[in-house]
């Protein structure tokens, strides 16, 4: 035993963290989000909608390695059991996998696809032309990311994806997004979504705008909380109305009133959310 270990553990990685109730005046809170948060918790009503990926779990060059960070789905479950109060996972990711990857289940509401897919599933079935374009997107895709090594393509109800996080070459990385931006992301008729790493082409306009807007009309909610790291996420953020809370997490520009460093710092957020409203 050294003198090293009685320093005192970090919480960030304490899968029990979520137990401990924390001051709603904790270091990671400007005085104007923990005002936010209380002012939130105190709602008749309350949303609160949450992306996935870079917001609740750390990225991964494996899209279903990435796991949740310790505590955060046990946080949201405790949050979605409270009276009145609708929690969702609000992800790019097509409904099973982020119910899969994620591990959360009801009454946590899983909301795919960038807003478009929900527990019924999608907002508006494809027609012929859109099936078409779709196969016309990924078939144009493929041969991007036979080109680049590492890179691969997802296909979704909706849209195909061009992942290229795994890509080693950052020359390369940029010339199969700069490819993808040029040639099947400028055909008519699709919907363009570049986030890190990813370009999704869509033949639906999908928005988390407007999925937070339809939680919070179903739960008549007073506040909507929403809490995302990408510029994916900014279209909710814009969508937001003044009463409602934006909280982005980590660097980079946004529209977001708030902003927390980091994973961890959503899971503590969250838990001090649940505190104030129990
Ligand atoms: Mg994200």
């Amino acid at each position: 035993m050294s003198a090293a270990d009685h320093s005192a553990p970090s919480t960030d990685t304490d899968p029990s963290a979520d137990s401990t109730p924390s001051p709603a005046t904790e270091p990671d809170l400007t005085p104007e989000l923990a005002e936010a948060l209380r002012r939130a918790a105190a709602t008749p009503n309350l949303v609160v909608a949450c992306d996935y990926d870079g917001t609740l779990a750390p990225f991964a060059d494996d899209p279903m390695g990435a796991h949740p960070a310790p505590g955060a789905i046990a946080t949201l479950a405790r949050l979605a059991d409270l009276p009145h109060t609708t929690v969702a996972l609000l992800s790019g990711r097509n409904r099973a996998a982020l119910a899969e990857v994620s591990g959360a289940a009801a009454p946590v509401v899983l909301v795919g696809s960038h807003g478009s897919e929900w527990e019924g599933g999608f907002d508006a079935p494809l027609d012929d032309d859109d099936t078409a374009l779709l196969s016309r997107l990924h078939t144009e895709l493929e041969e991007i990311a036979s080109r680049t090594p590492g890179a691969h393509v997802e296909s979704k109800p909706t849209a195909a994806v061009l992942h290229v996080r795994p890509v080693e070459d950052p020359a390369a990385r940029e010339r199969a997004t700069a490819q993808a931006m040029a040639g099947p992301a400028a055909l008519d008729g699709v919907f363009v979504t570049q986030g890190k790493n990813v370009v999704e082409i869509a033949v639906r306009e999908a928005s988390k705008g407007a999925a937070i807007e339809r939680l919070t009309e179903q739960a008549d909610a007073g506040v909507a909380v929403f809490i995302g790291d990408d510029v994916t996420d900014e279209r909710g953020f814009a969508r937001l109305r003044t009463q409602d809370v934006g909280i982005k997490v980590g660097e980079g520009e946004t529209v977001a009133g708030h902003r927390v460093a980091d994973i961890p710092a959503v899971v503590r957020l969250l838990g001090t959310l649940a505190d104030l409203r129990s």
